[in-house]
C-alpha cells in the first residue's frame, strides 16, 4: 500500500500530482526512447548516464537537481567517446568544472609523456637558462 510513494517520494517530489496514467505513459516513452537510443548509442550516452548513476559529481559529491542537471555532464573515463557500453561502466558523471579539470589532467599527463623527445630536439630555443645548455655540454 505504502510502496508506491515511497517509490515516488524521493525523486519526485514535484511531480507528485501526475496522475498514475500519466506516470506510466511518461514511462512507456522513456522505455521507447531507451529503445531507439540502441540506434544511436553514442548521441543518447548523457541521458543514459544520468539515468544508471546518481546525479551527484562523482568527484567533488556536488548534488545535481532537475534545475542544474546541465551542469551535470558525462565523462568518459577512458576519454574514448565512441566507447559507450551499456552498462554505464566508461561513464562518469562529472560537474562542469570537475569535468574540465580531469580534461585538462589527461592533457597534462599527456604531454607530460609525449614531447621530451621534441624538447631534445630544439635545444637553445625558448628558454634563456644558461644553465639548460651547460647541462647539455656537460652530457655529451
Ligand atoms: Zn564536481
Ligand atoms: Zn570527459
Amino acid at each position: 500500500m505504502a510502496s508506491k510513494s515511497q517509490f515516488q517520494a524521493k525523486k519526485e517530489t514535484t511531480k507528485q500530482n501526475q496522475t498514475e496514467a500519466e506516470r506510466n505513459a511518461a514511462m512507456e516513452r522513456i522505455v521507447s526512447m531507451a529503445r531507439s537510443n540502441n540506434d544511436n548509442r553514442a548521441s543518447g550516452y548523457r541521458e543514459q548516464s544520468l539515468r544508471i548513476h546518481s546525479h551527484v559529481c562523482a568527484k567533488c559529491g556536488r548534488e545535481f537537481s532537475q534545475e542544474n542537471l546541465t551542469e551535470l555532464t558525462v565523462h568518459h573515463k577512458d576519454h574514448n567517446h565512441d566507447n559507450n557500453p551499456a552498462d554505464g561502466s566508461n561513464w562518469e558523471n562529472l560537474c562542469i568544472y570537475c569535468h574540465d579539470n580531469e580534461h585538462s589532467r589527461y592533457t597534462e599527463h599527456l604531454a607530460a609523456n609525449k614531447p621530451l623527445l621534441e624538447k631534445e630536439r630544439e635545444p637553445e630555443g625558448a628558454t634563456h637558462n644558461p644553465f639548460a645548455n651547460l647541462k647539455q655540454l656537460l652530457k655529451k
